[in-house]
């Protein structure tokens, strides 16, 4: 790890900027713990991807997920929160205190670090799928942001791919833009919670493909053009003219920069010794989607942010570090 610069020294080191993150944040800013944030790629975190939150408590007519992701960030830096607008490169958690590279050339030390790095939207990984210079159509009619990207479809039909709630959310609001939504999934019945099934269900511009798998993902020089499904059941093959292609199939734990030094289970999400917030390294916390394979919810992240800024803090006071 660099040793180029001196390194600048912190209490409380939070890695993500998410539901999660800002929580933990705003906990330890206001336990006078002066935590340091980096925010990652994706400032606010996955919510920054979508239209209306309808279900974290205390927005009674619903708040536009970057529009909520604001206020958790002017709530955190109310009470002294730093941000630090990059990316964490490289962490070594063999010695305390801790060091985090940031940015591949700053080097940072802390007494303890809240890992709140949370997801990032999959691809199947057909051909098709990729950036154009390795022949896809990426950013060209293939994206895995239905708010970010819908806009360009107007009146076009689209599919999206996915039975679980991110992709019925994708399907319901790409209705607004494209004449045709159809939905593809591989098996004949949804994952996605009941009411966002029943939006769906209801909306008469989604189309329901069951039993379904894009293994090809078709254009030209203009971009899209079309998927080519088989049939999960009979094998059977056929194009499905389209000119978007929407992946909504999940999310994979960030958790690259970890392995080797925080335990982990068989897909990388953070194991923690539930229901705290403790990591296998003792002043290592994790919370949120990161460390959450069943609800990863922002309430249920931003309750996790909670309980390792809590957990933190004990854990500072028992080292006599504050
Ligand atoms: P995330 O929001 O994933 O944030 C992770 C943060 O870590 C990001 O800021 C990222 O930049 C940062 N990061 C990653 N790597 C690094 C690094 N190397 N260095 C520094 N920072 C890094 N949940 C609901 O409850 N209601 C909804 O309506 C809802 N709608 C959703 C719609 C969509 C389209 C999606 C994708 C998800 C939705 N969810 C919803 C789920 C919700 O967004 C997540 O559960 C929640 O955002 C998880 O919060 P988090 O803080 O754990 O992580
Ligand atoms: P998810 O619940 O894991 O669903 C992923 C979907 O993609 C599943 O239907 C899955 O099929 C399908 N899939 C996965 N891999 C595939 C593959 N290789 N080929 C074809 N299909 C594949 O993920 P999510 O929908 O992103 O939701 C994640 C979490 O965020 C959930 O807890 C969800 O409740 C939450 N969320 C909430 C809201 C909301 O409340 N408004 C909105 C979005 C997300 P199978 O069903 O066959 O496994």
């Amino acid at each position: 790890m660099s040793d180029k610069q001196p390194a600048r020294h912190h209490g409380v080191f939070i890695i993500g900027s998410g539901p999660a993150g800002y929580t933990a944040a705003l906990y330890t800013a206001r336990a006078n713990l002066k935590p340091f944030m980096v925010t990652g790629i994706q400032p606010g975190g996955q919510l920054t991807t979508t239209t209306e939150v309808e279900n974290f408590p205390g927005f009674p007519d619903g708040v536009m997920g970057p529009e909520m992701m604001q206020l958790f960030e002017k709530q955190a830096v109310r009470f002294g929160l730093e941000i630090h607008f990059g990316m964490v490169s490289k962490v070594d958690f063999s010695q305390r205190p801790f060091r985090i590279e940031i940015d591949e050339d700053e080097l940072h030390t802390a007494d303890a670090v809240i890992v709140c790095t949370g997801a990032t939207a999959k691809y199947l990984g057909v051909p098709g799928e990729q950036p154009a210079d390795q022949g896809g159509y990426l950013g060209r009619g293939v994206s895995a942001c239905a708010t970010c990207d819908g806009f360009f479809f107007r009146d076009q039909e689209i599919c999206v791919v996915g039975g679980g709630d991110t992709a019925m959310e994708e399907a319901n609001y790409l209705t607004r833009f494209a004449s045709t939504v159809h939905v593809i999934h591989r098996r004949d019945a949804l994952r996605a919670s009941k009411i966002m099934q029943e939006r769906a269900l209801a909306n008469p511009k989604i189309r329901f493909h069951w039993n379904s798998a894009p293994v090809e993902v078709q254009g030209d020089g203009n971009g899209v053009t079309g998927v080519r499904l088989r049939d999960t059941v009979t094998g059977e093959e056929r194009v499905l003219p389209v000119t978007g292609y929407f992946s909504a199939i999940g999310h994979k734990p960030n958790t690259d920069l970890f392995v080797g030094q925080l335990d982990m289970n068989e897909v990388g999400y953070l194991l923690v010794k539930s229901p705290s917030s403790y990591t296998n390294v003792p002043g290592v916390f994790a919370a949120g989607d990161v460390a959450d394979p069943t609800y990863r919810q922002a309430v249920s992240a931003a309750g996790m942010g909670c309980v390792a800024a809590i957990d933190c803090e004990r854990w500072l006071e028992a080292q006599g570090a504050h």
